[in-house]
């Protein structure tokens, strides 16, 4: 088989078919979108198995109380929630509809932690009531606001604290949440979380089971969890000795990173581990804490890679020694993070993945702002109207933010199973479904 450029950052069963086309677990791509319109997304099944594998597996070779934990906001499907329930993962959810989602694709509750900095009396009431296994408590107001619905249900909550570490994980601002200044958390550093700690223990409904923190993403680097690791525990032994907290449960959050280009890969899954888990054991020892069950949450590095984004090429826009625009039948409104977070993809033609790059082009949506492009000066071979493009690395945030700004109707997804079938799993929309929910007098 010819080597596939961009290998790294497509789904590991990407491969050049006999007819010189993109294909995935031996399907051709061209054939998907003829059969399913464009744009589609596609997610490849063997993929996220690999992931979920390559996250069990190498956690619990270093720290055998690992569990997995999948944040369901990275991409929310019920085909893909079933994947992730049978490799054993657990989830989490951060909203009401997120954790209904999960409930109506049969996820057991027991195995749903909830996140967010501000869950709402209704949303709180819900999980409860559904016998959600985990909640993490983001706020003092929560403290108060959970232990009075526990209470009104006559049960009791295992509960974390999410607290903030203070420390910077060098990723986009928008997309930190570990520093002092951020929305999340009980600051360590101003002393909240020692409060939070003491309030929580104090609350009849609560039973705190351990500390969370997640730092942001994607993170390219592994210094911030091994500072942040050092951090939370010595906070952990002081808890435990001023206020009797027992670890039971420790979270050092998800955001370890994928390739979005091949020229910046990020540390593998084995690294990641490695670290991680060397570091709650040395931290352990040092502090004289018993080790607790460790909990990973990664969003991103489980769909991420397995997603494909295929559009068709419309009109093509050269202003001579400017630019070229190379305009497509998607964008922003599928996928909004370049737009928000000066995200960068790679771009391969799915109709010529080995041609020479003969030009460099920009890749614009077809939504009203100036914003919306995908990617731009990427290197591509000769492209025409009714070519199709494919932005890999686009299984993670990109369906999920997808939004019907413009009134554009969101795309299908496609999973290519292990079978090599292509499975439908969201149908595309259509006019019907924007007009669904408008009121007309
Ligand atoms: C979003 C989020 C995650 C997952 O982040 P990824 O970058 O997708 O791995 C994990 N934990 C918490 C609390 C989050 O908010």
């Amino acid at each position: 088989m010819t080597q596939l450029p961009l290998a790294d950052v497509l789904p590991i069963s990407a491969s050049v078919n006999d007819a010189g086309r993109l294909a995935i677990n031996g399907l051709d791509v061209r054939d998907i979108v003829e059969e399913f319109g464009s744009p589609l997304y596609l997610f490849d099944e063997s993929t996220i198995r690999e992931m979920c594998r390559e996250f069990v597996g190498n956690f619990r070779r270093h720290y055998p109380k690992t569990d997995i934990e999948y944040s369901t906001k990275a991409m929310s499907n019920p085909a893909i929630l079933k994947i992730i329930e049978q490799e054993g993962l657990h989830i989490d959810v951060v909203t009401g509809g997120e954790l209904a989602f999960a409930l109506a694709a049969n996820f057991p509750a027991e195995k749903i932690n909830f996140h967010g900095n501000n869950k709402v009396r209704s949303e709180l009431r819900e999980a409860v009531e559904a016998g959600i296994g985990r909640i993490t408590i983001d706020s003092f107001h929560e403290i108060e606001l959970l232990n009075e619905v526990a209470g009104e249900l006559g049960t009791t909550q295992d509960v974390n604290l999410r607290v903030s570490p203070s420390i910077d994980p060098h990723t986009h601002r928008l997309t930190s949440t570990g520093v002092l200044d951020s929305k999340f958390g009980f600051s360590i550093e101003t002393g909240d979380a020692e409060k939070a700690v003491a309030a929580a223990l104090a609350q009849p409904n609560l039973d705190v089971q351990g500390l969370h923190f997640h730092l942001g993403s994607p993170l390219f680097e592994l210094e911030p969890y091994e500072e942040a690791i050092e951090y939370v525990c010595a906070f952990a032994a002081r808890m435990k000795w001023v206020h009797h907290l027992e670890l039971n449960e420790f979270s050092p959050g998800g955001g370890m990173a994928i390739g979005y280009l091949s020229s910046k890969l990020p540390p593998t899954i084995a690294e990641y581990a490695q670290t991680i888990s060397e570091s709650l054991v040395s931290a352990c020892t040092k502090y004289g804490l018993d080790q607790p069950r460790m909990i990973i949450e990664p969003g991103r590095s489980i769909v991420g890679r397995a997603g494909v984004a295929v559009y068709s090429v419309g009109g093509i826009k050269r202003i001579p020694g400017v630019r070229t625009y190379v305009s497509v039948d998607g964008g922003m409104g599928d996928n909004i993070r370049p737009a928000l977070y000066e995200a960068e993809y790679e771009v391969m033609s799915v109709d010529d993945p080995l041609g020479e790059p003969t030009q460099k082009v920009t890749i614009a949506g077809k939504f009203c702002e100036s914003g919306d492009l995908l990617a731009k000066d990427v290197e591509l071979p000769d492209v025409k109207t009714d070519d199709l493009l494919a932005l890999p690395a686009s299984g993670a945030y990109c369906v999920p933010m997808a939004s019907n700004y413009n009134l554009q109707t969101r795309p299908a997804i496609v999973l290519v199973t292990e079978q090599s079938e292509a499975r439908l799993i969201r149908r595309r929309e259509t006019y019907a479904d924007l007009l669904a929910t408008a009121i007309f007098e």
